[in-house]
C-alpha cells in the first residue's frame, strides 16, 4: 500500500488513433511484420507478381507493389479503418476462412505507427487513386491495375518502439525472411525484393519443387528427400533433410498450414520424433513441410499475427506427421537416388537395380528367377559367401537376418549401388568400387544400423507377444555379476525376456544366460556377456524412475536397449574382413532402411566420385 494512492481517474473511451496504436503493438513488431501483412494482402488480392522495396532495412521505407484486383475508390478509406475487411462477413465464414487476412486490422495498425499511402486501381477504374492515411486526402494517381502500399518512417511517433529495432541489416534480414516464407508457400507467384535500390532476391513463378529448391538452396535440396503423403482430405508435401544435414539450430524448419507459415510445437515434435533414433539429442532436423487440410479443421484465429493455429484433431495430425516423415526418410540413399540416375538402357538398367529397389522379402526371389540377372552369366567374378565354404565371421553375423542379401551372386560390380569391395583399411573402413567411383564405408557404424533395424523388425514382427524372438543357447552361459546386476536381473526378468534375454541368478554372484535374441548376430561368448551387462546397466538406470514408466517411456527405453544391443552386436573395429564378408555387408546395407546413418546420426558411407578423384590428381577428362 502506497502512502499516496494514485489520484482517482475517470473512465473514458480511448481515442481511435490510440486504440489502433495499441493494437499495432500486437501486429507490427518490426519492419518484417509490415512486409508480411502487406504481402498477405497482395496475395489475397490475387496478385501474380509482388515486389517489395526497402530502405534502411524497412525502417525508413517499405513499398509493396502488386498486380492484384485493387481496391475500389469508394472502399479505399474503409480499408484503413480498424475491423474493416472484405474477406469475411459472418462467423460461419470465419470458420472456413481461406484468405491470409480476415481481421481487418493490419492497414489500420500500420497506418497508426507510420506515414502510409495506398495507391490502387481496379480493372474498372479509369485511373488509380491515392489515399494518404494521416490526412485522409484522396487524389487521382497514375498506376496500372493493382495496389502499392508505401509505409514510411515506421514507429516515428512511438520512439519507444523504434528503440527496440535492431540494425538495418538485421531488420532487412527479417524482412527478407518474411518474403522467403511467402515465396515457399506460393510458388505460382513471382517475388522480388529490393534493398537500397539493389535487387536482393528474386523468385520467378515456378513449379513447387523448383521454387523450394530456389528458395532453400542447393545444399538443402541435395541433402533432403521429397515428401508427399496423402490420406483422405489431408495432404502433406515438402522436403525433409537427411539426418546428416541436421543443424545445430532450428533455423531451417518451415511449416505451412494451408499456405500460411506457422509455428507449432506439437507438429515440430512429431517431425523431430521421426528422426528419433537417427539424430543426436541436440541436433535439429531441417525441413519445409506444407500441410493442406480442410479449413474447418483448423482454427487460425488464435493469434493476432496468426503465427499459431489450433487443430481440431491434433493427435491424428501428430501421428500423420511422424509417419509421413519416417516414411520419407526410410529408404536408403544407397538404393533410391541411384535408380533415378540409371544409365541409358532402361530395361537392362532396371534389371540391374532390381534387387536394390525391390522389397526385401521379394528381392531374393526376383533375383533367382530372373534369367537375365547378371549373376547368371557366371563369368567368374566375385561372389558373395553363399556356400563358399568359408564359414566366415560375416556369414555368422549376417545369418540372423530374415532376408540376407548374401545369397546373390553378382557379376557386374557397377550394378550394385554400393559397388564391389576392394579393401579394408585402418581396421575401420571398407573401400568399394561402384559405377560412380569410390565408396568408403564405416563398417562398424553401418553394421550397427543393420543390426538395429533387424532387431526392430524382429520386435515388430513379434508384436503380438511384444517380445523379441529368442534363441536358446546350446550351452547356458554363466558369468560373474555384481549384486546390483543380480538384483536387476531378478526384478527386470520380464523385460529381459521381452528382449530375448533369458537371464537368471545362479548364485549371489553369478548370472546364467540361457537364450539370446535370435536377430542378433552370432557373436562369441564374451560379446554376449558384455551385451547382457550393458542391458542390465541400462535397465537399472531406466527403472530408477518408476513414475515415468508410461508407454512412451518404456517404448523409448526399449529402443535404447535395442540400440545398445546393436552397438554390442555390431562388428568391431580392427576385425579383419574377407572380401566376401565386405561384399555381404555392402549388400545388406543396400537392403536396410536408414542405412545411410548410424544410430547416432553419423553417416555410414561416403561416395568419392571419379571426378573428385580426377580432381585430386589434376587430371582432366
Ligand atoms: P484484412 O487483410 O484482414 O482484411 P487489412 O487491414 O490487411 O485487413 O486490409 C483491409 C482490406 O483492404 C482488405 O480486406 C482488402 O479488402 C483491402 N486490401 C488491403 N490490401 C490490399 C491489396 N494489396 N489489394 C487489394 N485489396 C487490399
Ligand atoms: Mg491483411
Amino acid at each position: 500500500m502506497s502512502e499516496n494512492p494514485a489520484p482517482r481517474r475517470r473512465i473514458h473511451e480511448l481515442p481511435d488513433e490510440l486504440v489502433s496504436q495499441i493494437a499495432a503493438g500486437e501486429v507490427v513488431e518490426r519492419p518484417a511484420s509490415v512486409v508480411r501483412e502487406l504481402v498477405d494482402n497482395a496475395l489475397d488480392a490475387g496478385a501474380t507478381q509482388v515486389t517489395v522495396r526497402l530502405l534502411a532495412g524497412g525502417v525508413r521505407s517499405i513499398v509493396v507493389e502488386d498486380d492484384g484486383a485493387g481496391i475500389e475508390r469508394a472502399d479505399l478509406p474503409l480499408a484503413l479503418k480498424r475491423h474493416a475487411t472484405s474477406k469475411i462477413g459472418s462467423l460461419a465464414e470465419l470458420e472456413s476462412v481461406s484468405t491470409m487476412g480476415f481481421r481487418g486490422e493490419a492497414l489500420a495498425a500500420i497506418a497508426s505507427v507510420s506515414e502510409m499511402t495506398v495507391t490502387t486501381r481496379t480493372a474498372e477504374a479509369a485511373h488509380a487513386w491515392r489515399l494518404h492515411a494521416r490526412s485522409g486526402e484522396l487524389a487521382p494517381a497514375a498506376r496500372g491495375i493493382g495496389t502499392t502500399v508505401e509505409v514510411q518512417e515506421l514507429f516515428f511517433s512511438t520512439p519507444a518502439r523504434r528503440k527496440f529495432l535492431k540494425t538495418d541489416a538485421t531488420e532487412f534480414a527479417h524482412a527478407l525472411e518474411a518474403v522467403r516464407r511467402h515465396a515457399l508457400a506460393r510458388p505460382d507467384v513471382g517475388f522480388a525484393v529490393w534493398h537500397e535500390g539493389r535487387l536482393a532476391a528474386q523468385w520467378r513463378a515456378a513449379a513447387p519443387a523448383q521454387r523450394w529448391a530456389d528458395v532453400l538452396g542447393a545444399d538443402f535440396t541435395h541433402s533432403s528427400r521429397e515428401l508427399l503423403w496423402e490420406r483422405g482430405p489431408l495432404v502433406l508435401a515438402g522436403r525433409v533433410g537427411q539426418p546428416e544435414a541436421a543443424r545445430a539450430r532450428a533455423d531451417l524448419q518451415y511449416l505451412f498450414v494451408n499456405g500460411r507459415h506457422v509455428r507449432d510445437r506439437m507438429l515440430a515434435h512429431a517431425v523431430r520424433s521421426a528422426y528419433e533414433d537417427q539424430l543426436h539429442g541436440s541436433r535439429q532436423p531441417a525441413y519445409a513441410l506444407f500441410l493442406t487440410i480442410e479449413p474447418e479443421l483448423v482454427d487460425v484465429n488464435v493469434h493476432p499475427t496468426k503465427i499459431e493455429v489450433r487443430f481440431r484433431d491434433g493427435r491424428a495430425l501428430h501421428s500423420a506427421f511422424r509417419l509421413a516423415v519416417t516414411e520419407a526418410l526410410a529408404p536408403t540413399r544407397a538404393t533410391a537416388p541411384k535408380a533415378a540416375a540409371a544409365p541409358a538402357e532402361p530395361v537392362e538398367a532396371f534389371r540391374a537395380w532390381q534387387p536394390a529397389l525391390a522389397l526385401p522379402e521379394t528381392a531374393s526371389v526376383a533375383r533367382e528367377s530372373s534369367p537375365l540377372w547378371p549373376g547368371d552369366k557366371e563369368d567368374g567374378a566375385w561372389r558373395t559367401p553363399r556356400g563358399s565354404g568359408g564359414l566366415s565371421a560375416w556369414q555368422h553375423l549376417l545369418e540372423g537376418s530374415p532376408h540376407s542379401a548374401s545369397a546373390a551372386p553378382v557379376a557386374d560390380a557397377s550394378a550394385w549401388p554400393l559397388g564391389r569391395a576392394v579393401a579394408q583399411i585402418g581396421g575401420v573402413y571398407v573401400l568399394a568400387e561402384n559405377a560412380q567411383g569410390l565408396i568408403v564405408v564405416d563398417m562398424h557404424a553401418a553394421h550397427e544400423r543393420i543390426v538395429y533395424e533387424r532387431l526392430k523388425r524382429s520386435r515388430d514382427a513379434g508384436a503380438a507377444q511384444s517380445a523379441l524372438p529368442s534363441q536358446p543357447l546350446l550351452i547356458p552361459l554363466s558369468f560373474s555379476a555384481t549384486p546390483a546386476e543380480c538384483a536387476t536381473a531378478e526384478t527386470e526378468a520380464a523385460t529381459l525376456l521381452e528382449l530375448g534375454l533369458d537371464v537368471a541368478a545362479l548364485t549371489a554372484h553369478t548370472l546364467v544366460l540361457r537364450s539370446r535374441p535370435a536377430a542378433l548376430p552370432d557373436g562369441d561368448r564374451t560379446d554376449l556377456v558384455e551385451l547382457t551387462r550393458s542391458v542390465l546397466a541400462e535397465l537399472a538406470e531406466a527403472t530408477g524412475d518408476d513414475a515415468a514408466r508410461g508407454g512412451a517411456v518404456v517404448q523409448r527405453a526399449r529402443d535404447d536397449l535395442l540400440a545398445t544391443m546393436a552397438c554390442r552386436g555390431a562388428v568391431r573395429a580392427n576385425r579383419r574382413l574377407t572380401l566376401e564378408e565386405m561384399n555381404a555387408l555392402l549388400r545388406e546395407m543396400e537392403q536396410t532402411e536408414r542405412a545411410d546413418t548410424c544410430n547416432h546420426g553419423r553417416p555410414t558411407w561416403r561416395q568419392v566420385t571419379m571426378k573428385e578423384l580426377d580432381g585430386l590428381f589434376l587430371r582432366g577428362r
